[in-house]
């Protein structure tokens, strides 16, 4: 029986991340994935999403060229070549993905592992037995559906289904869900011309970001057509000449009707043949329990990512869990911090977001104060007619540090990553201002947010 020093089952970016970790710490790995590489990030969502939302920012940037000089005629868009292109995007990552495991002289198995002892997986399509000291898991997450009457329907499809819907443009798409993945994929379809209503049960769209942020988004989707129902809980899909949806609002009944339905409300653990029946693994609601090492309950299996309890279903939140757990398993301290985690969001313009916002910190008994920049202020925003949205930062008013980052503006998932350094190093607002920022940039406007901090009172 081959036997291995680490076997990875899974490889998303949590599982690829903990492979080339492990072989950079001298151990013997293996990776066993039973679909393409690359997990969901790079095959069914944030790499195709992306590439998606990249094509029709040109569409948008061209549609709107006459503003600057540029006058375009005959413009049309080229709905399957978009996703062929789309595809292309993918393929290329996956053989990059590939060849760098193969340069690694990481072992693959091609299959689904099943682990079957504490040091041994089965991989259940060749039936091969292999031995590992340790087990990472790293299988990932899938969409969940909703209990709703009618969600099997044709044209009611999750994340996957629309993301493989190649053929032809929904003419008047229904989302239900206001999260990250819903408003991506609203600001796809809105921009190919699709009818789009929101249908989001939490009281505002991103009910975990910033309001400001969520209050700004509504309002830039409501201008440019988007319908948003909040606090609507959808009751039941059916199906006439097109699909008509029920869902309470305020205690009304509403109704309304749709060419096709997306369901993005949330992702489920994915441990389908993972364990044999005698693998008492400590689970909750379907997600794997793990302590700050990433090690599950029993002492040489960890798990990482999305199939973990309490993960924050994001990829390099996964990429970051895996290089923690090879370090434990290694035998080396921790060297990544997964305290301070950056969000974006891909719309037009970009959020992210970073630390806690100042509702948050207020909450956790921080005096706060906090420095707003608006984007029309900033030369690069005007140049460039990105000239919407702001940038707000939070310190705490006591030690002057910066607690937590909002920004919703052009290369906000860029610049982010400044913030998140920030925090992670307990920066002071005198520290980030003493930092010269080149002009003209976006981030001078992290300047001016700094600057507008520094002279304002605690907000508590
Ligand atoms: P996964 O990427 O899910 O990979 C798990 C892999 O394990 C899969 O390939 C699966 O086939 C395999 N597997 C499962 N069980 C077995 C088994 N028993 N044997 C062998 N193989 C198995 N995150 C971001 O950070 N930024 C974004 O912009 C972003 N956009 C997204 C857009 C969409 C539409 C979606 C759906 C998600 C998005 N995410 C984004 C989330 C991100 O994709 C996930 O958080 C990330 O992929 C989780 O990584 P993972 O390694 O835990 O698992």
């Amino acid at each position: 029986m081959e036997s291995y020093d680490l076997v990875i089952i899974g490889s998303g970016p949590g599982g690829t991340a903990a492979a080339n970790k492990s072989v950079r710490m001298g151990l013997k790995t293996a990776i066993v994935e039973n679909r393409e590489f690359g997990g969901t990030c790079l095959n069914r969502g944030c790499i195709p999403t992306k590439s998606l939302l990249h094509s029709v920012k040109h569409y948008e940037a061209i549609k709107t060229s006459a503003d600057i000089g540029i006058t375009v005629t005959g413009l049309e868009f080229d709905f399957p070549r978009i996703h062929q292109r789309k595809n292309a995007v993918v393929e290329k990552l996956r053989n990059g993905l590939t060849q760098s495991i193969k340069r690694d002289k990481i072992k693959v198995y091609q299959g689904t592992g099943t682990i079957t002892g504490p040091h041994n997986i089965r991989i259940k399509e060749s039936n091969e037995e292999i031995r590992a000291e340790n087990i990472l898991i790293a299988t990932g997450s899938e969409p969940s559906l909703p209990p709703i009457p009618g969600i099997d329907l044709p044209n009611v499809m999750n994340s996957d289904g629309f993301l493989s819907r190649e053929d032809s443009l929904l003419s008047n798409v229904a989302i239900i869900g206001g999260g990250v993945i819903g408003v991506e994929f609203a600001t796809i379809l809105n921009a190919l011309g699709s009818q789009v209503t929101i249908l989001e049960a939490m009281n505002r769209l991103l009910p975990t970001m910033d309001k400001d942020i969520a209050q700004n988004l509504t309002m830039q989707f409501k201008k440019r057509g988007i319908v948003i129902h909040t606090g609507a809980m959808v009751e039941k899909i059916q199906k006439e000449n097109s699909l008509t949806y029920t869902f309470e609002k305020n205690g009304q009944k509403e109704t309304g009707t749709a060419a096709g339905i997306i369901v993005a409300i949330g992702r489920k653990a994915h441990t389908t043949s993972l364990f044999a029946d005698n693998i008492p693994i400590a689970m909750e609601r379907g997600f794997i329990i793990v302590d700050e090492n990433c090690r599950t309950n029993i002492k040489s299996i960890y798990a990482i990512g999305d199939v973990t309890k309490g993960s924050i279903q994001l990829a390099h939140y996964a990429s970051s869990m895996g290089i923690i757990a090879v370090e434990k398993i290694a035998g080396h301290p921790s060297s990544v911090n997964l305290g301070v985690v950056p969000g974006c969001v891909y719309t037009a313009p970009e959020i992210a977001t970073v630390g806690m916002t100042a509702a948050e910190a207020k909450a956790k008994g921080y005096a706060v104060k906090t420095g707003k920049s608006l984007m029309s202020a900033n030369g690069k925003s005007v140049v460039e007619e990105e000239d919407r949205g702001f940038i707000k930062l939070v310190f705490d008013t006591e030690s002057d540090r910066l607690l937590g980052a909002q920004m919703m503006c052009a290369r906000a998932t860029d610049m982010i990553a400044e913030m998140a350094t920030a925090i992670s190093h307990s920066l002071t607002a005198k520290e980030l201002a003493a930092i010269i920022r080149p002009h003209p940039t976006f981030c001078e406007a992290v300047t001016e947010a700094v600057e507008n901090a520094m002279v304002r009172q605690s907000i508590v």
